[in-house]
């Protein structure tokens, strides 16, 4: 029998009670009941530890008046019922109604959950990856206050409703408004070694370097093939973004025959407003690579240390030291060109707590780059992590929501005293407290291409491998039509293979999205 029970009377609760479940009880295995039709499914409380069971029914003949109850049980007798009411329109569609009732019922799961576990979640009800593309909306739809809105209706705390609309309105003048404007993301699938926390699919170098030729010859038919779409139509890249996996990898002369090569078939003269290579990994930086940026008009570079705790980066399966960073980032930072400057950490990581999350801000604050990406530790399925026996659930459990809390916030307070305000955020799935991901700027250094790919309100074309398309076409205003094209393979092999298929495919994608006489009229 689970120990953790969330029970629901209609198939509508299911996948809130999973993913506020995980909130609640990060790391535990939870079973989730719904019936099929309106009739109670699953165990009662019986035997088990914590027990919540959320029912909507109507009061009334007609159906127009509902009650909304959450009861939760803990250990120990304890229980908490919390109760409301909706009165359901007339003429109200089925979404909208089944929309509202789920968020009552979701409010109502973390008021009385909240009570029983005794710790309110920051950021309530909300469980999406985009909550600033919530934000958005609600100012698009002219709400002159979206902070109240997500404290009241949403349950978020008062710091994550102010951080949330604080970004959301940073970035409004970023947001595409021309319609022609793209961005382009290029994916390299090796990197030095794997990380024990990652989740992508990437391939160690050394171990694949016989596939890297074959990969980069296909990546530069791609760009042919795209970059060849692009002039046709007319098209302006704003930004560019070289990630992966880790695109500093390859050896010297790859790095920069991808960067001519991108030069010579994608920008064909153009300037991006952002070029960014997320070198990430320090042991790949190289003079000559820097060259080859500085050369090719890249701005941005992130060298990601993720920690500056020896310890922590040998049992993340990292081979770089802590020395190895600093001097990649002295690198970076000192190099003529005068690039704008990243890095990443994370806070969750395992075996860390207060003492090395301070060590590492201690030396970010020292370091001083212009951007700094706080993470908060995601164990995904695919990772080392997630598969070692029992250390994913072992270090989400490890830090209490409190401690996660706390460190995010001490994080935030060394990025204001670093000069940085927050400028874009994302959440994942099995975060460590489930907090949040921040991306912090310098005034005037922001991430263009961050900003376009979190909200989602221009076209990103992704080549190379694991890269993912979208398609975005601008219908007035703020409003738009987004739609996620096929990935490409993450496999270098399976990506060499469907190269010349999958970019003929985005061309033509890409052809019924630009067409003349749709954009005018859009313009
Ligand atoms: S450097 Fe990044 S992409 Fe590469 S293995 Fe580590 S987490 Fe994954």
């Amino acid at each position: 029998m689970p120990q953790i029970v969330l029970r629901g009377n209609s198939p509508l609760f299911g996948a809130d009670l999973r993913q506020l479940g995980h909130v609640f009880f990060p790391g535990e295995e939870i079973a989730v009941f719904v019936p099929a039709a309106d009739e109670p499914g699953g165990p009662t409380a019986e035997g088990t530890e914590w027990h919540a069971d959320v029912s909507a029914t109507p009061s009334d003949e007609d159906g127009l008046h509902w009650t909304v109850t959450v009861a939760a049980r803990g250990p120990e007798g304890a229980a908490h019922e919390a109760r409301g009411s909706l009165d359901r329109g007339p003429d109200e569609s089925p979404r909208t109604w089944d929309h509202r009732l789920r968020r009552m019922a979701k409010g109502l799961l973390v008021d009385a959950l909240g009570a029983l576990r005794g710790f309110r979640p920051g950021w309530g009800i909300l469980t999406g990856v985009r909550p600033t593309k919530f934000v958005h909306q609600m100012l698009d739809a002219g709400l002159p206050d979206p902070a109240q809105e997500l404290m009241r209706e949403h349950r978020l705390a008062p710091d994550k409703a102010s951080l949330v609309t604080g970004v959301a309105r940073l970035q409004r003048p970023y947001l595409n408004q021309d319609p022609r404007a793209i961005s382009l993301y290029i994916g390299i699938p090796f990197c030095p070694s794997i990380c024990s926390f990652c989740s992508f699919s990437i391939y160690p170098i050394l171990e694949h370097k016989g596939q890297v030729p074959v990969f980069l010859e296909a990546l530069g038919r791609e760009m042919e093939i795209i970059g060849g779409a692009i002039e046709e139509l007319g098209l302006r890249v704003q930004t560019i973004y070289f990630g992966g996996g880790t695109p500093t990898s390859p050896k010297d002369e790859d790095f920069a025959w991808m960067l001519q090569k991108a030069a010579a078939t994608i920008l064909k003269g153009q300037q991006p407003e952002e070029y960014t290579v997320e070198g990430g990994r320090p042991e790949t930086f190289t003079r000559a690579k820097l060259d080859a940026m500085a050369a090719h008009g890249v701005h941005r570079v992130s060298v990601n240390p993720q920690t500056t705790v020896q310890a922590t980066l040998m049992h993340l399966g990292r081979i770089h030291t802590v020395e190895k960073f600093y001097r990649a980032y002295d690198l970076v930072r000192n190099h003529p060109k005068g690039f704008t400057v990243n890095a990443d950490i994370i806070i969750g990581l395992p075996g860390e707590g207060p003492d090395e999350v301070t060590h590492t801000l201690q030396d970010m604050q020292r370091l001083a780059p212009d951007n700094l990406t706080v993470h908060t530790l995601a164990i995904k399925r695919g990772s080392k992590l997630h598969q070692a026996e029992g250390e994913a659930a072992d270090a989400l459990r490890a830090m209490t929501y409190d401690e996660a809390e706390m460190l995010i916030r001490q994080a935030a307070a060394t990025a204001r005293e670093m000069g940085q305000h927050p400028y874009y955020l994302y959440r994942q799935k099995f975060m460590v407290g489930s907090m949040e991901n921040v991306g912090y700027s310098l005034p005037g250094k922001e991430s263009i291409y961050n900003i376009q790919m979190m909200e989602e309100r221009q076209t990103v074309i992704g080549l190379g491998g694991g890269a993912t398309s979208k398609w975005y076409k601008p219908l007035g205003g703020h409003h738009g039509w987004l739609l996620k094209a096929p990935d490409n393979p993450n496999d270098p092999s399976a990506y060499v293979a469907r190269v010349e298929e999958l970019a003929h495919r985005r061309v033509e994608q890409l052809r019924l999205l630009y067409e003349p006489h749709i954009i005018e009229r859009t313009e």
